[in-house]
């Protein structure tokens, strides 16, 4: 039996067709694997979803790829897609604030002068109990 080569050129961005002949999607790339010694075609179908599909299912190769099965039976369950990253992020509420209110310290309130008369403003000596000038009680 002849092989067939193509290259990769040829098969990139080919259509490709089921067994319904409907259009799955193009040819986006060819994937190998080494091991099994498989080339599987990637696909990007209608909706955008890029898939494998063995290259033993494929029919035909013409003006487009004809696989030889429908694309359901050929592509396995995708796996689940990942929920979208929307957690929010608590915001905090209300930092406290890292400002201590500032203790105005009473204990350098200027104390009355002993000896100073409150009627007439006189200085006294701080020992006098009353005013020399106007006898008031200090
Ligand atoms: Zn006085």
């Amino acid at each position: 039996m002849e092989k067939n080569y193509l290259t990769k050129d040829k098969i990139i961005g080919k259509q490709v067709a089921d067994t319904q002949a409907m259009i799955v999607g193009t040819v986006k790339d060819l994937s190998f694997d080494i091991v099994e010694k498989q080339i599987a075609l990637t696909i990007t179908t209608k909706d955008g979803e890029d898939i494998n599909v063995e290259s033993e299912a494929v029919n035909a190769i013409g003006d487009i790829i004809l696989l030889s099965n429908t694309i359901s039976e050929l592509t396995k369950p995708t796996p689940a897609p990942q929920p979208p990253m929307s957690t929010p992020v608590p915001k905090p509420s209300s930092l406290p604030s890292p400002e201590t209110p500032t203790e105005t310290t009473s204990q350098d309130k200027p104390k009355p002068a002993k000896g100073l008369c409150a009627s007439c403003g006189f200085q006294n000596e701080p020992t006098n109990k009353f005013c020399i000038k106007c006898g008031s009680k200090i």
